[in-house]
């Protein structure tokens, strides 16, 4: 599987034409990434709309992740969500099916409803976002919790925390990690230390989006879902799957962007 796979977030809003957003799905599709994140919360379902315009024709091309709302993560709330997401993505499962962030349905409910939603083929496995360390702990202990696939959590040059939390965690338990904003929803271009961005990408003959994308990607754990609504940009994410930086590149990215020095809470978004 490609660790670039292409975020929706933003879509559906309005903020570029619904045809161009699909088209930029497309690209990428073309230019051979496959994972495609959505959630019913983007754009009120908008986000999925796009979507399901954009896998018309061409379902198993992609494969699919979708979250629910915490608020509906009750066993019987689950598949209710993620029928009204099959309707408008125009399709009949959803490879990957994630709880969005915990809320106040227990974990072993939500569990109970993801299971129920495999052995009736709506979805094909289950995941979950923005859970810490412990978290991801707890729900290994819930009856079914270990057949978790995937934990989404923001990852980037800038957001370092997860490495020693959620990623050693993950790599524990079997399941990978999905790094939603890895351009940290494009401020990363004028964070402090992006002079180094420029400079290993110039090495390279790449860009800054690409060098910060090889490096959410490099330990082989981590699939980056970078957005654009920019069919240039989609497929210069894309090349970022050839990019491999140095040992050099990665030191100087290292000083550019220390990680934390200690354990903190994982950051959301
Ligand atoms: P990203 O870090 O992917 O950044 C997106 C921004 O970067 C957009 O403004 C985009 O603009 C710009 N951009 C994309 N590619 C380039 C490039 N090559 N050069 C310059 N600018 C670029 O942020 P997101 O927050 O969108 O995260 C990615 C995805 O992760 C989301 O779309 C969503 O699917 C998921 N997500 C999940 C969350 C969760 O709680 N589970 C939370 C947040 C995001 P343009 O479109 O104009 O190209």
């Amino acid at each position: 599987m490609p660790a670039i796979g292409l975020g929706t977030w933003d879509m559906g809003e309005g903020h570029a034409p619904r045809a161009q957003e699909a088209d930029a799905l497309r690209a990428g599709l073309d230019a051979g990434l496959v994972v495609v994140d959505t959630a019913e919360m983007y754009a009120d379902g908008g986000a999925e709309e796009v979507v399901g315009d954009a896998l018309a024709g061409r379902r198993d091309d992609a494969v699919l992740v979708s979250k629910v709302y915490p608020h509906n993560a009750s066993r019987r709330g689950v598949r209710e969500a993620c029928e009204r997401s099959l309707a408008r993505l125009h399709t009949g499962h959803i490879d990957v099916y994630l709880l969005h962030w915990r809320g106040r349905h227990p974990l072993a409910e939500t569990v109970q409803g993801f299971e129920d939603l495999v052995a009736d083929g709506l979805i094909g496995a289950w995941g979950v976002s923005n859970l810490d360390a412990d978290d991801l702990r707890e729900l290994g202990q819930v009856p079914g919790g270990k057949a978790c696939v995937t934990d989404q959590v923001l990852y980037n040059l800038t957001r370092r925390g997860p490495e020693l939390g959620v990623l050693p965690a993950a790599a524990a338990s079997g399941m990978s990690v999905m790094a939603y904003s890895p351009l940290e929803q494009a401020r990363i271009f004028d964070a402090p230390g992006a002079e180094a961005l420029t400079t290993v990408a110039a090495r390279h003959d790449a860009t800054a989006a690409q060098v910060a994308l090889a490096w959410t990607i490099r330990d082989g754990n981590v699939l980056a879902i970078p957005k654009s609504a920019s069919t240039a940009r989609v497929r210069e994410n894309a090349a970022a799957l050839e990019l491999t930086l140095t040992d050099d590149d990665l030191a100087e990215l290292d000083r550019a962007f220390p990680a934390p020095p200690r354990q903190v809470p994982l950051e959301t978004l």
